[in-house]
């Protein structure tokens, strides 16, 4: 960038939601700096990364903000939905309760957030095909009677992972615009 570029600025926040241990952090590491952890751990005390994207040469800004582990105390606070305009929901497909427990953090999103948020229902982990627990139209049904978009990725293999978030940042700019 060169000094004294004027031009907008587009600066959107989005959440990372979703039960404990899907992937959420590790969905992070991958779109942000292409890495992926197999200790869990590794991620914790990240509030947030910054990936710039650009979008019809003008550059975006997304915001991804991170959960750092207090979804297994239910204690995500108010503050990390405030001011979202994205949202990644994610469960793990090979862990049937925590696609169940997706209505749950759709309901919190909806009442901590009163703007219209761009959401993608994700289901992570596709790589373990052979310990799938939930079937793709599952998600896909799941996500069309919510008004989702949706995707599988995997941050093991990097499945859909860029064009996940790509999409959510897409639709954002496109709600503004
Ligand atoms: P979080 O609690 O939702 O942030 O989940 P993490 O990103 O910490 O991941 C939890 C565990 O699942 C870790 O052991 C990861 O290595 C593993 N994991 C994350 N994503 C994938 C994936 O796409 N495929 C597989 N097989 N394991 C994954
Ligand atoms: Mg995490």
């Amino acid at each position: 960038e060169e000094d004294g570029d004027v031009g907008e600025e587009y600066l959107f926040k989005i959440v990372l939601i979703g039960d404990s241990a899907v992937g959420k952090s590790n969905l992070l590491s991958r779109f942000a700096r292409n890495e992926f952890d197999t200790n869990s751990k590794a991620t914790i005390g990240v509030e947030f990364q910054t990936q710039v994207v650009e979008i019809e040469g003008k550059e975006v800004k997304a915001q991804i903000w991170d959960t750092a582990g207090q979804e297994r105390f239910r204690a995500v606070t108010s503050a990390y939905y405030r001011g979202a305009v994205g949202a990644l929901v994610v469960y793990d497909i090979s862990r049937r309760s925590t696609f169940d427990g997706i209505k749950r953090w759709l309901e919190e999103l909806a009442t901590q957030n009163d703007g219209t948020v761009a959401t993608m229902l994700v289901g992570n982990k596709c790589d373990l095909e052979n310990i799938r627990e939930v079937s793709v139209e599952e998600g896909k049904n799941l996500a069309e009677a919510e008004g989702l978009f949706f995707m599988e990725t995997s941050a093991l293999d990097t499945t859909n992972v860029q064009i996940a978030f790509e999409t959510v940042i897409r639709e954002i700019y496109d709600n503004i615009s």
